[in-house]
């Protein structure tokens, strides 16, 4: 069954307009997107828009592509390799987890420090103060930072740091200063989970869980079913420094990775506040004393681009494509959903449709890539739905469907399609 979860979230500045390569852009999907725009000034509606092709029926979701934290990170990181030029520039890690952008990156000559785990590739030891080093769009670690300013580096003046992200940080700020400990819901590897725990853990007592498995988990140290020395083995690597089981685990609250499932989050939440409550015999008017109530801390896009697969799966469908980088977080949910309902590939490139019988495609909970035969269905029209990740360029977007066009011989081209749409 597939669950519904329209919400709006308000920006909290005005959405500015970025300077993105053209290599990035589609005509086509900014056609459509503008008419949808139009149409829907208030971000209410999430049903799909159809290209009807003939034989080939694509719906694309309502939201989708590149966002806010995105399109800032690439406006700055390119415009610092115009303006550094001889210098040596290095990414602190992937700046999004787009292969595409990333290598583009390579090509002008960026170097990466770390890869997206945080394993060193070039010693810090071997930069000076003349190097420029971007902060990628997840923000980092203040230890990080301070090494980095510590070689004369400044980091403030390359920082792509999303605010969305920085509003997390701000978030964990508020609990800590009320005394909670920090859950942080994220994947723990995640550049941005481990800058979010960086910035909590210097105010306040950190752990982060992974899902809702390692909720339950932890909730057996909040009730104290489980002893504290056994917390620090099972949660190895997950707290602060100086956390200390027996005592800060009595006043908690949740803010997660801002590319989190929505509803994980949410359910997340829900387990730990019970958990305070029976342990503590709280009621309605009491919580508060013990669990900080946030809201979820996912970021609009998450939530633009999570509530638009809602919709789309409202349409019935022989497939679903989802297009992004393997490592994209954000893009790993959208297909999470889809996969509830109909067969779903996950690809990072047009190349990933080999023919019309074979498909290349991810399989993100065995992080492996698998081929497929025969993923189109012989009954005409085909229907597919297609939606990508917030780090997946659309120019990508339009190549999947004009490769689709080709190979199933549609009835009407990609130019004919663009002009209905003007
Ligand atoms: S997905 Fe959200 S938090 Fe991440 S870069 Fe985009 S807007 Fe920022």
């Amino acid at each position: 069954m597939v669950r519904t979860n329209y919400k709006t979230i308000n920006l909290p500045f005005t959405m500015k307009q970025f300077n993105v390569p053209i290599i990035y852009r589609s005509p086509l999907i900014a056609a459509v997107k503008n008419k949808r725009k139009a149409a829907d000034k208030m971000k209410k509606d999430f049903t799909p828009t159809l290209l009807n092709f003939g034989n080939l029926h694509i719906y694309v979701a309502r939201h989708f592509g590149f966002c806010y934290g995105v399109e800032n990170a690439i406006d700055i990181a390119f415009k610092t390799i115009e303006e550094n030029e001889g210098k040596r520039i290095f990414l602190l890690s992937e700046m999004i987890h787009n292969p595409q952008v990333n290598a583009d990156l390579l090509d002008r000559g960026v170097q990466f420090l770390q890869d997206t785990h945080g394993k060193q590739i070039i010693p810090f030891q071997t930069l000076t103060k003349d190097d420029v080093v971007i902060i990628p769009a997840f923000g980092t670690t203040l230890a990080i930072e301070e090494k980095l300013n510590a070689i004369g580096i400044q980091t403030a003046k390359y920082n792509t740091t999303c605010p969305f992200v920085e509003k997390v940080w701000n978030r964990s700020e508020q609990i800590a200063k009320k005394n909670y400990t920090v859950v942080v819901h994220g994947k723990p590897t995640h550049e941005e989970t481990r800058a979010t725990f960086s910035h909590a853990a210097a105010n306040t007592p950190t752990v982060v869980v992974n899902d809702m498995k390692e909720a339950i988990a932890l909730g057996k140290y909040i009730s104290r079913e489980k002893s504290a020395a056994e917390f620090y083995s099972e949660f190895a690597d997950r707290f602060s420094e100086g956390f200390d089981a027996t005592r800060h685990f009595e006043r908690i609250g949740v803010v997660n990775q801002t590319t989190m499932l929505a509803s994980d989050t949410q359910a997340i939440a829900d387990y730990l506040k019970q958990v305070m409550i029976d342990t503590y015999q709280l009621t309605e008017n009491n919580i508060e004393d013990r669990f900080a109530e946030t809201r979820d801390t996912l970021c609009y896009a998450t939530n633009d681009n999570q509530s638009a697969v809602y919709g789309l799966l409202e349409t019935t469908a022989d497939l679903a494509i989802v297009i992004g980088g393997y490592n994209s977080s954000n893009t790993s949910h959208l297909v999470e959903l889809c996969e509830e309902k109909l067969p779903t590939y996950y690809i990072d490139s047009a190349a990933k449709i080999i023919s019309a019988n074979e498909i290349l495609h991810f399989n993100f909970h065995t992080k492996q890539e698998l081929t497929t035969n025969d993923f189109l269905p012989n009954s005409l029209p085909i229907k597919i739905l297609i939606t990508s990740g917030a780090s997946c360029p659309d120019a990508i977007v339009e190549n999947v469907i004009a490769k689709l066009l080709l190979l199933t011989g549609a009835e009407k081209s990609l130019e004919e399609m663009l002009l209905s749409l003007q």
